[in-house]
């Protein structure tokens, strides 16, 4: 058999062929369409050819296989269903030759073997895993809105219980190799150096090795679906899903109702069963969009896509923080994390220690878990410089700013970093509102300062916000996006204006549940609406998380800055009063909500404040205009220049602010509802609401052309 760009095949003496994949034109195997023809072909012959006695299938890469090519899966989408129920049929054809052709075939896995990877070693005989620490198995398809389509959903349950193999599934979580091996999933873990010959001699000890469900008188590890106790799981399980979904995402009710419906049958039934609902799903706009923004956009984002072209990259060893509070710890954590130095600098001693304490309490914590060793505690901590002295910021590439969020205190501050850092260095401020161009005029060289917008906590949120002000060089704009690869941050780019893009448009929202409030609208049934929308939590819990005395210092704020041009908010008389209360949110345990030990409860005082109407809207139209606001807010954001691409407003809201996943994020969730759709809700609620719904200029523009977000 002759190799290709895909993998190679060599048989020994002894009869086992070992296929190893080593995709030639990407740094990953994946099942490409020519991928999946040629090894269609090599299994036939392989299977044809009578000195073969058994097939090895390894890898040449650090990773095993990672399953389907997802550009292969976008154009899937768009192929008639009967077209592409023929071609999944066709995958499912060539791993039933596997499984029926009577000679063994093993999975040796070095790596991670994801998705259609992980279902190809699923119709192996056997399973062998070698012992870096990199090998993993999963189906993760439902992350991107997907299912597994060949054969997972039928193999992974009937060869491990229910429970353990369906929450896999629906969460898309992975397994490492001792997890692997506990399930009884795989034969054996061996050291890598003997993972070839392993496989091999399990080969020749089994050659007439037959998958369970092949044998007469198979029972599934969970025994009958229909049994009380499974019927109760998959009663359980479907609640579960709809609870965390909201229904909005179809992968998960399909691959629930693949696994229950394909387990009353033999596998071959089932794998049309499967194949049917991933023909469904594979045409879902969930799945399109969520692709689209989660793995081509990200990919893109992580790649440095939009970074300006013609500067090299930023030698950035030590960077400075000023402000250890909240988000100067979390990005002195994340920066020694990545082998980066931090010289963390405070108003005293005591509250620069923060900035070390916070990183300990986190290291602790992972080794205790066994996460990390004593050593790499030792050289995260050291990474750690906190102090008072503006000098020690001399010797730092880069210098973020954290203080308080108050123009005055940023003054100070910057003013005093920029007298101290090298000509070179670059300047950064983490504010969440203050536009750029006017912190940036406290800096006499502000062609060197940016934005560089963090989220808390910092070492769990993966999105950094960069902002450019009208002064900001490009090249400063390029060490930001270097600074974030280094960081492993995914960046946004976007340009200056008051409280940018996500802490604007998130902002609507928690103002938008207020002023619902103070109509008369109940609580309950706004937050209710908020979480049905898919967002992470209801406005009002929301507001009470980001503290209300922040949003009524911003409100303020805003109003001393814009003058005759700010638009009161009708949901903000009453932030102000539960802040005079007291009621400041979380932090005081006291806001929208009481937070007492069984958890947070919506406040009963709430009534007194805004007496509840005797006629309860519907619950649509609190979501359809919890949702409109941000959507409005969002093309007002292309009207100010602020947004620059669709792709980052998508990024930018589903990291950002929790924007539902399986929407794609706000952009795409624009294009799939219409624009002509989203100007008529604006205008209805600008009728209904307020001016605030007013339709933004690129709004009308883009229902005037029919046109899309995505498009321009
Ligand atoms: P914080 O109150 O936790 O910490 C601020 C720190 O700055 C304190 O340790 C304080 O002692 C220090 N500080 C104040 N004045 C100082 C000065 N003159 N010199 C040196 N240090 C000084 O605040 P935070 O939540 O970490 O927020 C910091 C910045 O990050 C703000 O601009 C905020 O808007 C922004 N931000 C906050 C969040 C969040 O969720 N908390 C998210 C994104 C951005």
């Amino acid at each position: 058999m002759t190799d290709n760009d895909f993998f190679r095949v060599a048989t020994g003496d002894d009869g086992i062929a070992v296929l190893t994949w080593d995709a030639q034109s990407s740094p990953v195997n994946i099942f490409s369409e020519p991928a999946i023809e040629a090894y269609r072909d090599a299994i036939e012959q392989l299977i044809a050819d009578d000195s073969v006695r058994g097939v090895v299938i390894a890898s040449a890469k650090s990773v095993f296989h990672v399953g389907a090519d997802l550009e292969m899966a976008q154009a899937m989408g768009k192929r008639d269903e009967g077209e592409l129920f023929a071609k999944i049929m066709e995958i499912n054809a060539v791993f039933r030759r596997m499984e029926t052709g009577g000679k063994p075939f093993v999975a040796a896995i070095n790596g991670q073997a994801l998705g259609g990877g992980f279902e190809m070693a699923m119709a192996c005989h056997a399973r062998i895993l070698g012992d870096g620490p990199k090998v993993e198995l999963g189906l993760p398809e439902s992350k991107l809105g997907l299912m597994p389509g060949f054969g997972g959903t039928q193999r992974l349950p009937r060869l491990i219980a229910l429970d353990r193999a369906v929450p896999m599934m629906l969460l898309g979580t992975s397994l490492k190799a001792r997890d692997a091996v506990q399930l009884g999933l795989v034969t054996a873990i061996v050291p890598d150096v003997e993972l070839i010959a392993e496989a091999r001699s399990w080969a020749l000890a089994n050659p007439a090795a037959k998958q369970p469900w092949d044998e007469k008188g198979f029972k599934l590890p969970s025994g009958s679906v229909q049994s009380p106790k499974n019927f109760q799981f998959f009663i359980g399980a479907s609640a579960q899903a709809a609870k965390t979904t909201g229904g909005h995402h179809p992968a998960v009710q399909a691959i629930l109702e693949a696994v229950y419906q394909g387990l009353q049958l033999p596998i071959d039934p089932a794998l049309r069963v499967e194949a049917r609902r991933f023909v469904r799903i594979a045409h879902s706009a969930e799945s399109r969009s969520m692709i689209r923004t989660l793995f081509f956009g990200m990919n893109a984002a992580n790649r440095l896509a939009r970074r300006p072209e013609g500067f090299a990259p930023t030698d950035i060893k030590t960077i400075g923080i000023v402000g250890a509070g909240l988000m100067g710890a979390g990005i002195a954590y994340q920066a020694a994390r990545a082998g980066i130095d931090a010289v963390v600098l405070d108003v005293s001693d005591e509250a620069a220690a923060n900035a070390k304490a916070y990183s300990e309490r986190l290291l602790d914590r992972d080794f205790s878990r066994g996460k990390t060793t004593q050593d790499k505690v030792d050289t995260h901590l050291a990474r750690i410089q906190p102090t008072t002295d503006y000098t020690d910021l001399a010797r730092c590439d880069l210098v973020i700013e954290a203080v308080f969020e108050a123009k005055d205190v940023k003054e100070t501050v910057l003013r005093a970093v920029e007298a101290v850092v090298r000509p070179d260095a670059i300047i950064a401020s983490n504010t969440s509102t203050i536009p750029i161009t006017q912190l940036g005029k406290f800096i006499e060289k502000s062609a060197r300062f940016i934005g560089m917008h963090f989220f808390s906590p910092v070492e769990k949120m993966p999105l950094v916000e960069i902002i450019s002000g009208q002064e900001t060089a490009p090249q400063t704009l390029a060490a930001a996006f270097d600074l974030c690869k280094l960081l492993r941050k995914t960046p946004i780019d976007v340009n200056d204006g008051r409280a940018f893009f996500t802490t604007k448009v998130v902002s609507s929202y928690m103002t938008e549940g207020m002023a619902l409030l103070s109509e008369g609208v109940a609580p309950a049934l706004i937050e209710n609406a908020g979480k049905a929308l898919g967002m992470p939590m209801g406005p009002l819990r929301l507001a009470d998380m980001v503290n209300l005395d922040l949003v009524v210092k911003i409100d303020d704020q805003t109003k001393a800055d814009l003058g005759a041009d700010y638009l009161p908010h009708p949901g903000m008389p009453l932030s102000h009063a539960l802040v005079a209360q007291g009621r400041v949110g979380e932090k005081a345990k006291a806001g929208f909500y009481d937070y007492c030990e069984g958890g947070p409860l919506l406040w009963s005082g709430l009534a007194a404040l805004s007496p509840p109407r005797p006629d309860q809207p519907d619950v649509e139209m609190v979501k359809q205009r919890l949702l409109t606001i941000q959507m409005v807010e969002t093309l007002r954001c292309y009207d100010s220049g602020v947004l620059k691409t669709a792709a980052d407003a998508d990024l930018g809201s589903i990291l950002g602010w929790g924007f539902p996943a399986y929407t794609g994020g706000i952009a795409t969730h624009i294009d799939n509802i219409g624009a002509a759709q989203v100007l008529s809700l604006s205008q209805r609620f600008a009728h209904d609401a307020g001016k605030r719904f007013d339709p933004p200029t690129k709004l009308k523009t883009l229902a005037a052309s029919d046109g899309l977000l995505h498009a321009a």
